[in-house]
């Protein structure tokens, strides 16, 4: 029988030693926590988005999304949502983001837990992992030691399932980063994505606070790159929110590659710059004493207005031409709807729900298993691979842990 020892009892550890253990193995987790699954509390506020049934688009992102495709494809997620059925999960469906229908993530890591226990994996609490060789037995057999303050463990076969440094939440750690270095696996650094970002200017302050529904374009040197729509939030250092979420991950790299890197908001999405012009032209003549301040009551958060108007905040518009007017409106819808600003970095990566880089995924073939380590297999975050919001990234760890947990057992 086959024994596999797993570093980290996260969202793809665990789905690594189940189904190893379904597949004969003999499975332990060693988790540097009091207790296993502690990220996989804060999924979805509590809620846990735990898969998506559209894998179109940009969902998934690394330097080889297709890699990432094939491995999700060994186990997709329907077959995700029939595996946490099975356990005793009813589960919701809006719009293809999958949830618990209790939602509550508590309980998806408890039937994660029962299933595990059910099947004999030892899980050892509070045993951190710092290091993990290769040895030749007497026998001529290739077996694995893994390193813990207390503790040199044997196993046929490891699976690095320890996640990123991304979030407040304990465990976070860049033990993938320092053990692949020692490994010598080739590695990207980390990076913070699904992060608020940091602007330029001194206005933030003013709007700090506001909610509104928004679209947000990346543009990187003049050429635009990706859009994404809903609530944005303002912030007193930048922006944030789900929109602003979906694209930061390229900002932040584009910044980290010395790319003149920007956002355009558009604060009216759904009007086109030439309906807006006429509302506001239309605001005028109904209102004509009220300033250019004044006339924005109504059509935009309070907080937004002095920041979009800046200096022409009081200004008295009475006395312009028709033209003038016209012109201005135009200026002004202009500016509403193409808010520009510049990205000047991420905010701490303990405000980060997930990271970008990881093992590169040229290192390891369809299995997860290192191809110049074979018994070496690593998972979830640990890898090249960042998902959108929406359940991708839980989505990949299921994906990475059935694929690497199922292999593991049959060495
Ligand atoms: C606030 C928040 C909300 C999120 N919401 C969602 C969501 O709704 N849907 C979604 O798809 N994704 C979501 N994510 C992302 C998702 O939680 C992660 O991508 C996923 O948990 C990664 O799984 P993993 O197994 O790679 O790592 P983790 O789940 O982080 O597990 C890694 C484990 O390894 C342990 N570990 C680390 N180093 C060591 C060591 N040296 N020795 C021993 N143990 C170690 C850690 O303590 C941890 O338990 C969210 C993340 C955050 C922070």
């Amino acid at each position: 029988m086959s024994s596999v020892l797993i570093v980290g009892g996260g969202a793809s550890g665990l789905m690594a030693a189940i189904t190893a253990a379904r597949c004969g193995a003999t499975v332990t987790v060693l988790e540097q926590n009091e207790k296993p699954g502690r990220k996989l509390l804060a999924t979805g506020n509590g809620k846990c988005n735990l898969t998506n049934l559209d894998l179109s688009g940009l969902c998934v992102r690394s330097e080889d999304p297709a890699f990432i495709h094939s491995v999700i494809a060994q186990f997709p997620p329907e077959e995700i949502v029939a595996f946490f059925n099975a356990l005793g999960l009813r589960t919701i469906d809006r719009d293809g983001w999958v949830y618990p229908a209790t939602e509550q993530a508590t309980q998806v890591l408890e039937l994660l837990l029962m299933e595990a226990e059910r099947l004999g994996v030892k899980i050892k609490t509070r045993e951190t992992v710092s290091g993990i060789r290769k040895e030749l037995t007497e026998t001529g057999k290739r077996r694995f030691l893994t390193q813990t303050a207390t503790w040199e463990y044997a196993s046929d076969t490891v699976i690095l399932a320890c996640g990123s440094p991304a979030s407040a939440v304990k465990g976070s750690s860049d033990t993938a980063a320092v053990l692949a270095e020692a490994l010598r696996l080739d590695f990207i650094p980390f990076l913070p994505a699904l992060v608020p970002l940091k602007i330029r200017g001194n206005f933030a302050s003013r709007w700090a606070g506001t909610r509104i529904h928004a679209k947000a374009m990346l543009v990187v040197d003049g050429e635009e790159l990706l859009e994404d729509e809903g609530e944005v939030q303002l912030t007193e250092y930048g922006i944030s929110g789900i929109p602003v979420f979906q694209l930061s991950r390229f900002a932040v790299r584009a910044i980290e590659t010395g790319h003149d890197t920007r956002i355009l908001l558009n604060f009216l999405p759904d009007l086109t710059e030439e309906e807006l012009t006429d509302e506001l032209m239309n605001r005028l003549q109904a209102h004509p004493d009220r300033s250019m301040a004044k006339m924005l009551v109504g059509l935009l958060p309070d907080r937004l207005i002095p920041v979009i108007t800046g200096e022409d905040s009081g200004r008295d518009l009475k006395n312009l031409s028709l033209m003038e007017l016209g012109q201005r409106m135009e200026e002004l819808a202009w500016h509403i709807t193409h808010f520009e600003v510049e990205i000047r970095g991420a905010a701490a990566l303990s405000q980060a729900q997930v990271c970008s880089g990881g093992i590169r995924t040229e290192e390891l073939n369809e299995h997860m298993e290192c191809q110049r380590i074979p018994g070496l297999y690593v998972t979830g975050e640990a890898v090249d691979m960042d998902g959108a919001c929406g359940g991708y990234n839980l989505t990949w760890a299921w994906a990475s842990g059935f694929a690497a947990g199922r292999d593991a057992a049959r060495r």
